[in-house]
């Protein structure tokens, strides 16, 4: 007879795909003798115009390596597809599993489902438990004195610094999966019909290990002097990791915690951790400003400048070269994300909005928290957020950022020749230089979209009428 609480356990795969400190798995290896890790692939998630392609070619291929490691521990993933909650009962069942256990969830949807999930296995008698996973420090785990969240940052990190965190989980020593059960094939792109456009690093679980040993050997120490230029491969690149749990956010601290230069990267952590925490806290951020009344912006929201800029056609070299490296990876530098996001709302004065949801299609680490919040610091709608008469000038963020122009030469080639004074302006060339460097302006590459000038002056308005109003 069974020693162990349950005789079988179905750990539920969503984020969170590794075997290296995850809570759910360990806790479910222990409690049970017989564990079936499952993965559903939610048709509802991949019909949502937010989730990205590329986000779901780096899931398949997380999925892949996740079931090789489980292999290698005498497991295997089982695989199903479908709607939820329907398909979860409907697995628990086939499977007859006495327990489904995965990781707390803190956006709105997969709030709403894990709770529509939970309702569905309690009500077949099927024992239901979710854990701390994603965050090191969770949503309401560090509140204010008051009892309240908190909504601005430097006072949240000060204690995230010095919260205890829980002890990390070892990966299981074997994985008794039962042998009868079957799954349908890993899914990949072929099979969920996903066409991408655009190259990014895959590799899931250990990719990601790999890349945290070398970002922890060779650049963390130099990482707060290089973190701001887009040119430099100065930041860890984990993003699209901790994303999906490929990598344990709290393994990374623990990792890099007693290293040098690890206090700047830590607080970078802990922006990850303040956004979760707004998101789950005032959900409403989901549907439109932190700040309510600067809902009232009257945007112009002209779609022919939308366009350009999400092409990198704008005239604005920096701009242009980190909306062109999105289109490209999958991914861009955050510098380079303020940048362009001042430059929509403040230059274009098109809505966050549609930003963010441009950012979500594109971005192979779109993450809703982060997205959501970086919009809003950028946009000046939210918690923490730049005031927003602090308008970014894009020729001298650009001058700033990337000095010598590299970033720039490689993302936009038509300017490849053009010298570092002139590159991040190149409309003060002349028709003879510009021939000099093989472009011409209003053919190869665009006169800038806007005046940089202008659109300051009718942004600060805008701004100010909305917030007047109140
Ligand atoms: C407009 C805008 C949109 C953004 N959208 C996303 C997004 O969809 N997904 C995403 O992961 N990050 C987003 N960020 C935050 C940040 O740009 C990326 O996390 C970072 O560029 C990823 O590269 P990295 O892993 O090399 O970062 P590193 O500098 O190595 O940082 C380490 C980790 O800390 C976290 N982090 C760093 N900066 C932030 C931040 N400002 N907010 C929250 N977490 C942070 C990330 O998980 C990152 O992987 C956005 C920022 C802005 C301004």
């Amino acid at each position: 007879m069974s020693r162990k609480e349950f005789a079988r356990i179905i750990v539920w795969f969503r984020r969170e795909l590794r075997l290296h400190d995850n809570p759910v798995l360990s806790q479910a290896c222990e409690a049970a003798d017989e564990v079936i890790p499952l993965f559903i692939v939610d048709e509802d998630i991949l019909a949502r115009p937010d989730t990205g392609p590329s986000r779901v070619v780096f899931l398949c291929d997380a999925l892949a390596v996740l079931d090789k490691n489980l292999r290698e521990l005498g497991g295997r993933l089982i695989c199903r597809r479908g709607k939820m909650p329907e398909a979860l009962s409907k697995a628990a069942v086939d499977l007859k599993a006495e327990a489904v256990f995965f990781h707390n969830e803190y956006e709105p949807y997969g709030r709403e489902r894990d709770r529509r999930v939970s309702a569905d296995l309690n009500s077949l008698g099927i024992a239901v438990r979710s854990f701390s996973s994603i965050c090191v420090s969770e949503p309401g785990d560090i509140l204010a004195q008051t009892g309240k969240p908190y909504t601005v940052f430097t006072p949240y990190k000060k204690v995230w610094f010095v919260h205890p965190q829980r002890t990390l989980y070892a990966v299981p020593k074997t994985i008794n999966v039962p042998e009868n059960v079957h799954g349908d094939a890993i899914p990949d792109a072929k099979s969920l019909n996903i066409q991408i456009d655009q190259t990014f690093d895959c590799g899931g679980e250990d990719a990601a290990m790999k890349l945290l040993d070398t970002f922890a050997e060779s650049s963390l120490r130099s990482y707060s002097d290089q973190r701001n230029f887009p040119a430099n491969p100065g930041t860890s690149m984990l993003s699209r990791h901790l994303h999906l749990g490929t990598i344990s956010a709290s393994f990374i601290v623990d990792t890099v915690r007693e290293r040098a230069g690890s206090e700047q990267f830590l607080t970078e952590l802990a922006w990850r951790d303040f956004y979760f925490q707004i998101l789950f806290h005032f959900p409403h951020v989901v549907e439109g400003a932190f700040r309510r009344p600067l809902n009232k912006i009257k945007w112009e929201n002209n779609v022919d400048l939308f366009n350009a800029w999400c092409k990198g056609r704008t005239g604005y070299p920096i701009v242009d070269a980190a909306m062109r490296q999105l289109n490209l990876e999958g991914w861009m530098h955050n510098r380079a994300r303020m940048i362009v996001a001042s430059f929509l709302t403040k230059d274009l004065l098109i809505n966050w909005q549609w930003g963010e949801k441009y950012f979500m299609r594109r971005l192979v680490d779109g993450d809703q928290a982060a997205n959501n919040g970086g919009w809003q610091w950028a946009a000046g709608t939210g918690t923490d957020s730049q005031p927003y008469f602090r308008i970014f000038n894009p020729v001298s963020q650009g001058e700033k950022f990337d000095p010598n122009g590299d970033y720039i030469r490689r993302y936009v080639p038509e300017l490849r020749k053009a010298p570092s004074s002139a590159i991040h302006a190149p409309w003060k060339m002349t028709p003879l230089e510009q021939s000099y460097c093989g472009f011409e302006l209003g053919r190869q590459y665009p006169y800038p979209i806007v005046d940089h000038k202008e659109r300051r002056t009718l942004a600060l308005k805008l701004y100010k009428d909305a917030s007047s109003e109140n």
